[in-house]
């Protein structure tokens, strides 16, 4: 028998290796799974290359258990993306392949399995007149035919599509099957569009000429069209029988979005978000692959779906916080895209109202290409600023006289109203009037948020929660007070000042059960209700028709930021809340409360619009030398004993100051010292050379894995970080 004697093998588990196996029967394929023991148990890992030789005693190796793909279930290209993301991100190459696969793979489960279907096995006549929901998904079975429809295609991401197709089994109407989804690609049918504007068209026109790679910045005021420029694209793509990847911040948040793709091009995309069950997210995994989904759109993690015919990606909404994975393996899906497009040899092209500095500094320097809509499609105009001054007019709850009157005024002339403050909960503090005490998380260096609803005193950072001190712990008084506001007290003051009025407060406490975001978003968009009151959930991507004013109630929390980019944050923030107010024929008005009317940010953004913030912010970066003019990897650690988190740090500081030209500052406590009752700290490194971060990165990786101080503590590396928390 020849073929190689050795599989490389990615296994999950936390520490940087490949994991030699000796072959023993049938050979793996490369970018198959495979079984394999591994410490006392067995687990599923991923066939990297293999080899005929190993530098370990092959007489010593373990064998592979079992093969579990006949064929590579990972192409070449998914591995050099899987391998590029270990690289870049300093991550064990197991934990990424973990990360890039569905659950039920994960678990070793086949590829091809079966499930859930639906077809229609009644006639139903007029007998659903009376429930739309249910004729909805009845007529789709019906137009689908002897093959009906699996769960991941009845997905319909705002509805509870499972209740109605429940009654209809009920009912007799449809019945439900298990069958392995159809591998049939669904045929094109394109609705026409509105005819693209000139700055429209110049950006499809830039893309369709891009001879493979290129990375297009699409920069388009909230309004202006992109979601157009996106569908050309998707469509000609299509057409040439390539597929297109999309990836979104949250798809929870705007099913606005796949609906206005299913309706223009005729078939509903695959979807790929963490709502899924295992099996509905291993049948759009498996249709990406195969080819059958053209259209894929997905949250983060969906940049690693293997995709048969890539042709294009998109990545909307691109300075999205959430595209950056913030815990175990810490990627940027962004940035990710950029690469995999790259490798594939296809066009990425990146949409925001706000870009991200880096992308603007890229385009500056000539290596992506910006694209640029600076008006808003349709006639819409786009809304004007001003400022209200809190210190003259400080109102009551946190609403000036001035904001108020404006909602009154709005609302009489028949518009809608959105009032932002990032901030849920009642109260952001719970203050003793005798002494001053503030309550505090007994696990975390922050206070508790009052939730008067609940009757509960919450950490917002831990979870922790408690019911609302009766008395001051530090004093005993009972004159405690909730000092601040947020989103639940602004509910009950709107409610106190608009009695008949329907306010509708939209953030993560409101919108828990689910079907809750997507009824809450229909009377927003349908306009029954007369006022939002919401966190940043209200902010992304929404198209609200008759919303004419956006008042935002405290500006000031991002103006004094301690992080880097705290400017760039509230900048995206605040034009992305304006941007949802006039977005159809009626002009929208933007007020912002600040105690700090000069302050020269605000002069800045009403003179000079986000762009003019960008200018002063890189300037600012690139004094200070900040990311883009440096590269940053920031090491976390964190321990019960706060020595034990340090010193870890420390011995890594030895290592890494031994690299000339890189900048090592710390170990210090991070901004929350303690947080859900670990001490935490942090060390940066910094350069203005990123193959030499790289080089000290990869060079210390496995060293630190294998300090002895590492037992006792969590770490992480973060590669780009977002945040230095
Ligand atoms: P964005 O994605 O930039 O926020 P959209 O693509 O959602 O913008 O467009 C905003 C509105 O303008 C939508 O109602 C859309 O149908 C409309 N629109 C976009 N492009 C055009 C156009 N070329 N002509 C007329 N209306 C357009
Ligand atoms: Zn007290
Ligand atoms: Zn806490």
């Amino acid at each position: 028998m020849s073929g190689p004697s050795i599989a490389r093998i990615a296994v999950n588990v936390p520490l940087s290796l490949e994991f030699d196996y000796r072959i023993d029967g049938e050979t793996p394929a490369i970018g198959g799974r495979v079984r394999v023991p591994f410490g006392r148990r067995e687990q599923v890992g991923v066939v990297l290359s293999t080899a005929d030789s190993t530098e370990f005693d092959i007489k010593k190796l373990k064998s592979l258990k079992a093969v579990l793909d006949n064929d590579a279930l990972l192409s070449e290209d998914d591995l050099w993306l899987l391998k590029f993301c270990s690289d870049y991100y300093h991550h064990p190459v197991g934990e990424v392949v973990a990360a890039a696969l569905p659950a039920a793979l994960r678990q070793g489960r086949p590829l091809h399995e079966t499930v859930e279907h639906f077809r229609v096995s009644g006639a139903a006549g007029d007998t659903l007149s009376r429930a739309p929901k249910q004729q909805a998904i009845y007529d789709r079975l019906d137009a689908a035919g002897e093959d009906g429809l699996s769960a991941t295609e009845l997905n319909v991401v705002e509805d509870n599509w499972r209740t109605a197709a429940k009654a209809l089994v009920e009912r007799g109407l449809v019945e439900r099957f298990d069958a392995i989804s159809s591998s049939r690609r669904p045929e094109l049918a394109s609705q026409p569009g509105p005819e693209l504007n000139p700055d429209q068209q110049a950006a499809v026109d830039a893309v369709s000429k891009s001879d493979g790679f290129g990375c297009f910045v699409l920069d388009g005021v909230t309004g202006s069209g992109k979601t157009e420029v996106y569908l050309q694209l998707i469509e000609s793509t299509l057409a040439r029988g390539e597929q297109v990847l999309v990836l979104v911040p949250e798809i929870g948040l705007t099913p606005q979005l796949v609906n206005r793709f299913e309706q223009r091009l005729g078939f509903r995309p695959a979807l790929l978000h963490s709502a899924l069950t295992d099996n509905e997210r291993l049948d759009a995994w498996r249709r990406a692959r195969d080819g059958s989904a053209p259209l894929v759109v997905g949250t983060r993690s969906a940049v690693f779906v293997p995709l048969m015919k890539p042709g294009l990606i998109i990545v909307d909404e691109e300075h999205d916080q959430s595209l950056k994975q913030q815990e175990g393996l810490r990627y940027s899906a962004r940035d990710l895209a950029i690469a995999r497009a790259k490798r594939a040899g296809v066009p990425a092209v990146l949409g925001s109202a706000t870009p991200s500095l880096e992308l603007l500094w890229q385009c500056e320097h000539g290596r992506y290409t910006r694209l640029p809509l600076p008006v808003r499609a349709g006639g819409a105009r786009p809304p004007h600023i001003r400022l209200l001054d809190t210190t003259r007019d400080p109102g009551v709850e946190g609403l000036s006289n001035a904001l108020l009157d404006a909602v009154s005024k709005h609302l009489e002339d028949d518009g809608q109203a959105l009032l932002f403050l990032n901030r849920r909960g009642f109260a952001p503090t719970l203050i003793c009037a005798d002494c001053g005490h503030v309550a505090e998380c007994h696990r975390c260096d922050a206070r508790m948020t009052v939730h008067q609803r609940q009757q509960q005193l919450r950490c917002h950072h831990c979870g922790a929660s408690r019911p609302i001190d009766a008395s001051c712990s530090d004093c005993g008084s009972a004159e405690l007070r909730p000092l601040g506001e947020g989103t639940e007290r602004l509910e009950d003051a709107l409610k106190v000042r608009f009695p008949d009025r329907v306010i509708k407060r939209i953030d993560s406490d409101s919108v828990q059960r689910k079907g809750a975001i997507g009824e809450a978003l229909e009377a927003a968009i349908g306009g029954d209700a007369d006022i939002l009151v919401g966190t940043q959930m209200l902010s992304k991507g929404h198209h609200f028709p008759k919303l004419t004013l956006v008042g935002i109630v405290n500006a000031d929390q991002g103006l004094f930021g301690t992080d880097f980019r705290s400017g760039e944050r509230m900048a995206q923030s605040i034009v992305q809340v304006a941007g949802r107010a006039g977005r159809e024929q009626r002009a929208g008005e933007v007020l912002v409360q600040t105690a700090f009317p000069e302050h020269v940010f605000w002069q800045r953004l009403i003179d000079s619009g986000y762009a003019g913030i960008a200018r002063d912010e890189l300037a600012v970066r690139e004094q200070l030398h900040w990311p883009p003019y440096s590269r940053l990897a920031l090491l976390r650690s964190s321990a019960h004993q706060r020595h034990d988190a340090m010193r870890f740090l420390e011995a890594a500081r030895q290592r890494f100051s031994r690299f000339e030209g890189l900048t090592v500052l710390g170990p210090v406590d991070a901004p929350m010292a303690r947080r859900a009752g670990r001490h935490r700290v942090q060390l940066l490194l910094q350069s203005d050379d990123r193959g030499l971060l790289h080089h000290a990165l990869s060079h210390s990786r496995r060293a630190l894995e294998d300090l002895p101080e590492a037992r006792r503590v969590r770490w992480s590396v973060d590669v780009d970080p977002i945040e230095l928390l």
